[in-house]
């Protein structure tokens, strides 16, 4: 992969723990069409580092999906599995500024801490300062403000929410950046992936929101730039819960593109002209780049979408 700097780099990046939904065609349609109108490369990385839930099916699964949608990729597929030593070498880099420390708490130990609004465990500093006598280290945390220190908030501009605030202390606490299990966390290596690759824009769900604060933080410790950041509205049912496997959310039918990819295009509000509803694929695509404006996508977070007429449109 070339290391120049484009002037819009983004990038689309899967988590192949089942097949694509009609959430993650929402994710992907954004984040491509948001490069191709502005000239830019589109790359794409399964993000499988959560080893026991994902699965080289899912993942392959998932890539003939977006071929048959008619997604086209720049450059190779990156695979997060094979990214341990970037992830180890960040890791190393945060102890060796002591940015890191290790956490003995187990997680019965952190049941009674309060909850983040992700509903992660926000962490209450036992460790911080060291761990208690006899104790082993199950994870390593990141220290989200030094202890003496008035810590900043994170903020950052996102091009369809607006300005985001946060105050990590408050909203995460110190997280983990390695699991008691020896894998890496989704923050980290979100980070390190993003800047190998030199992603300019990233453009996701909205509820990766929370999270991308903790990324920024990263990005502060290892010197990294920060990419711009756009958060489209995540498709969410009646009872506003986000639409993935857990929820019923059926796989998307790769033998009706058109049908799914009109429904993305017009929650993120684009709808097609109607004489486009016959028309191929290669239209339809060739019709979106032309027209598509990030300022018209809805700025919500959340967007509740009838679950059963996203079953019948797209099944
Ligand atoms: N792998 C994440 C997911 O499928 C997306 C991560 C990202 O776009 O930063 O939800």
């Amino acid at each position: 992969m070339s290391i120049s700097h484009p002037l819009y780099r983004g990038r689309f990046a899967p988590s192949p723990t089942g097949p694509l939904h009609f959430g993650s065609l929402v994710a992907a349609v954004g984040s491509f069409l948001d490069a191709r109108a502005r000239g830019g490369e589109w790359l794409l990385r399964m993000e499988d580092i959560d080893a026991p839930r994902c699965s080289m099916a899912a993942a392959e699964d998932i890539l003939r999906t977006l071929e048959s949608f008619g997604f086209a990729w720049d450059g190779a597929v990156v695979w997060q599995h094979q990214r341990q030593a970037a992830y180890a070498d960040a890791l190393l880099q945060l102890q060796k500024i002591k940015q890191v420390f290790p956490c003995a708490c187990t997680r019965r130990e952190l049941a009674d801490s309060l909850l983040a609004t992700d509903g992660a465990a926000i962490y209450p500093g036992t460790c911080r300062l060291g761990m208690a006598e006899g104790k082993k280290a199950q994870a390593w945390r990141v220290r989200v403000s030094p202890a003496s220190a008035s810590a900043a908030p994170i903020v950052f501009e996102d091009a369809i929410q607006g300005r985001i605030e946060s105050d990590l202390s408050r909203d995460a606490g110190d997280f983990i950046v390695r699991r008691a299990d020896g894998m890496f966390a989704y923050q980290l290596a979100v980070v390190v992936d993003d800047a190998a690759a030199g992603i300019t824009h990233v453009v996701r769900g909205a509820d990766l929101l929370l999270s991308t604060a903790r990324q920024i933080f990263l990005q502060h410790c290892l010197g990294l730039p920060a990419p711009f950041y756009a958060h489209l509205p995540v498709v969410v049912n009646a009872a506003g819960e986000k639409l993935a496997k857990q929820t019923l959310a059926t796989p998307l039918d790769s033998k009706r593109p058109m049908v799914g990819l009109i429904s993305a295009l017009t929650l993120l509000g684009h709808k097609p002209p109607p004489e486009l509803v016959d028309a191929s694929l290669d239209e339809l695509w060739a019709w979106a780049i032309r027209h598509w404006r990030l300022e018209n996508v809805p700025r919500q977070r959340a967007l509740p979408v009838a679950e059963k007429s996203i079953m019948q449109e797209t099944s």
